[in-house]
C-alpha cells in the first residue's frame, strides 16, 4: 500500500510499509526556435508543408554542403537564457553528436556539448498553497531538430519527411530539483508560458514544437540520488504527469522486491497510461561528441547581450508582481492572469478601460474564461473583446443592466458578434427600476402567495424566494436593490 504522505513537510513524499520514497525528477525540453528559418539554412521552418518541400541541400545533407548559422536563432537563445536570468556565455561551440538515424541524413546532430551558448538559471514555480518551488535550469544549448520518419503511410514502407531537418531547437536543461509530477507540470506550463512571453518558441506541443524528456528516479528522503530513468519525448502536460505516475510506480515496486533499476531509456504509451523499455542508456561517450569543423566558435559581445536583455518583454513573474502589488489583486488570480500572455493583455485594457481590478479579474476569470474553456478556446479566438467586456460592466454600474443579465448578454455578444449596447436595445434587456412597474408585479406575488407571505414575517430568510418570482415574471430585469426595498416594504420586514 501506498499513499501520500499528508503533513506539509514531507508532502511530496510516497508512503509505502518499507518507509517513505522520494521522486526526483529532472527534465529536458526541447523547444523549436521561433525562426522564419532553420538553424543552418535558408529553409523554412512553417508547419503543416507538404513534406520535402523546406528542404534545402544543407538539411538533405548533400556532399559538400556547408552549414551557416542563423543570427536569428542565436538572438532568440541569448533571449530565452536572460528569460530564464541564466549566464549567457560569450563564447559557445557546436559540436558534432554521432549517431544513425533514418531520418537524420548527416549522420551526426550539430549540436553543443561542453560548452553551450547558455550555463545556469532558475524558473520559479508557484503552486497551489503558496508553495513556492525554484527549479534550477543546468543550461540551455542549440541544436538541430531530425527529420520525420512516417510509418503510416504504406503497409510495406516507411518515408522520410526533411521539412524539420535542421529546425533549430533549444534544449533546456533543468537540475535535478523537482519533486513531484505536479511540479514536473508546473515547470513545464511555466517554462511554457516564459517562452511564449518572449517569442522565442510558440510552445505548441501538438505540433511538437515543445517535448520533454523526463528524468525520474527514486530515493530514501534525503539519500544518494538514486539511478534515473529517462522517458523521451512527451508531448502534453497531462502525459507528463501520467508517465510520472506510473514511472515512480514501476521504480518503487522493483526497489522494494530487493531489485536495481537499470540507467535507460523509455517511452511513454498514452494508450496504456504506462512507460516501457526503449533502448538501454547510452552515454556521452558514444557520440564522440567533437567540435565542428565547419563551424567557428560563436563570439558575442557583451554589449549585444546587454542590448537584449534591455528589450525584453515584461515576463510572467513581474507582470504578476505589478498585478499584485499595484492592484491588489491575490496571488492566485494574478497567478492565472498572468499565465497567458492573451489574458494578461486582455486584464490590463480591462482595467484601463475603467473596470475595477478586482471585478475584472473575477470577470475575465470566471465569465469569460469559462466560456473559451468550455468552447475549447484558443484564448486569442475568443469573440467577446476586452471592450466589449467594459462596455458590459459599465452597463450594470449605470443600472442599464441587472448583474444577471450582464451573463446573459455576454453570452449573446459571443454568440452574434454584435456589439453589446446595441443588443441591449434590441433585445429590450434594459434593467426595470421604475418602481410603479416593480410594485405591480410584487402585489400580484404576494396577492398568489398568501402563506409564503405569512411565513416570511418569522422567517426573513425565506424573502430570497420572493425575489426571485419577481425576477422570473421580469425576465430578470428588474432592479434587485429595487425589488429588495419594495418587497421589504409591502411583506412588513426591516431592512438590513
Ligand atoms: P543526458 O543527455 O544523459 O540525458 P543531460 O545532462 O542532458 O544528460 O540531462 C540529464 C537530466 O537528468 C537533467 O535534467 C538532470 O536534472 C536529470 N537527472 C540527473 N540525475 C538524475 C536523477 N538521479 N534523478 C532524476 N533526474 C536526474
Ligand atoms: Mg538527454
Amino acid at each position: 500500500m501506498r499513499k501520500m504522505a499528508s503533513n506539509a513537510a514531507s508532502c511530496n513524499l510516497i508512503r509505502s510499509e518499507t518507509g517513505d520514497w522520494e521522486l526526483v525528477i529532472g527534465l529536458e525540453v526541447h523547444a523549436q526556435v521561433t525562426s522564419r528559418a532553420k538553424l543552418f539554412s535558408g529553409a523554412a521552418t512553417k508547419f503543416g508543408a507538404e513534406p520535402n518541400s523546406q528542404v534545402s541541400l544543407v538539411d538533405a545533407a548533400m556532399p559538400g554542403m556547408l552549414p551557416v548559422i542563423n543570427k536569428e536563432c542565436l538572438r532568440q537563445a541569448v533571449r530565452t537564457g536572460l528569460g530564464l536570468k541564466a549566464q549567457i556565455n560569450l563564447r559557445s561551440v557546436f559540436d558534432r553528436k554521432n549517431y544513425f538515424y533514418p531520418d537524420l541524413p548527416q549522420g551526426y546532430q550539430i549540436s553543443q556539448f561542453s560548452q553551450p551558448i547558455v550555463g545556469e538559471g532558475e524558473v520559479v514555480l508557484n503552486m497551489e498553497g503558496g508553495e513556492t518551488v525554484r527549479v534550477g535550469i543546468e543550461r540551455l544549448h542549440l541544436e538541430q531538430d531530425a527529420g520525420k520518419s512516417l510509418h503510416d503511410q504504406d503497409p510495406k514502407c516507411s518515408y522520410v519527411d526533411l521539412n524539420r531537418s535542421g529546425v533549430g531547437l533549444m534544449e533546456i536543461v533543468s537540475k535535478p530539483d523537482i519533486r513531484s509530477a505536479k511540479q514536473a507540470q508546473a515547470y513545464v506550463a511555466k517554462l511554457r508560458s516564459i517562452l511564449r512571453y518572449l517569442g522565442t518558441c510558440d510552445g505548441n506541443m501538438e505540433e511538437g514544437s515543445l517535448r520533454a524528456d523526463v528524468n525520474v528516479s527514486m530515493r530514501r528522503p534525503g539519500g544518494e540520488l538514486g539511478t534515473r530513468c529517462e522517458i523521451k519525448n512527451i508531448n502534453s502536460i497531462r502525459s507528463i504527469g501520467q508517465a510520472i505516475e506510473s514511472e515512480s510506480r514501476r521504480q518503487i515496486d522493483v526497489l522494494e522486491e530487493g531489485g536495481e533499476i537499470t540507467q535507460e531509456t523509455r517511452l511513454f504509451d498514452t494508450k496504456t497510461g504506462r512507460t516501457r523499455p526503449m533502448r538501454s542508456k547510452e552515454e556521452a561517450h558514444d557520440y564522440r561528441y567533437f567540435p565542428d569543423p565547419d563551424l567557428l566558435p560563436v563570439e558575442l559581445s557583451q554589449e549585444y547581450v546587454d542590448q537584449l536583455a534591455k528589450n525584453l518583454p515584461e515576463l510572467p513573474d513581474q507582470k504578476k508582481d505589478r498585478f499584485m502589488s499595484g492592484w491588489g489583486l491575490d496571488a492566485y488570480d494574478a497567478e492565472l492572469l498572468v499565465a497567458e500572455r492573451e489574458r494578461a493583455d486582455y486584464f490590463e485594457e480591462m482595467v484601463d478601460g475603467g473596470a475595477g481590478p478586482k471585478r475584472a479579474a473575477n470577470w475575465l476569470l470566471n465569465q469569460h474564461l469559462g466560456r473559451v474553456n468550455k468552447e475549447g478556446g484558443p484564448f486569442e479566438d475568443a469573440p467577446v473583446t476586452a471592450a466589449a467586456s467594459i462596455s458590459i460592466l459599465k452597463m450594470v454600474d449605470e443600472g442599464t443592466i441587472s448583474g444577471k443579465i450582464a451573463k446573459e448578454l455576454y453570452d449573446l455578444v459571443w454568440e452574434t458578434g454584435e456589439d453589446p449596447a446595441k443588443l441591449v436595445e434590441e433585445r429590450g434587456l434594459r434593467q426595470v427600476s421604475d418602481t410603479g412597474t416593480i410594485e405591480k408585479v410584487v402585489d400580484e406575488i404576494i396577492a398568489a402567495n398568501p402563506k409564503q407571505a405569512e411565513q416570511v414575517k418569522s422567517k426573513p430568510k425565506t424573502l430570497g424566494w420572493f425575489v426571485g418570482q419577481v425576477m422570473q415574471k421580469t425576465s430578470g430585469k428588474a432592479n434587485p436593490q429595487a425589488v429588495n426595498a419594495i418587497l421589504r416594504e409591502k411583506l412588513d420586514i426591516a431592512g438590513d
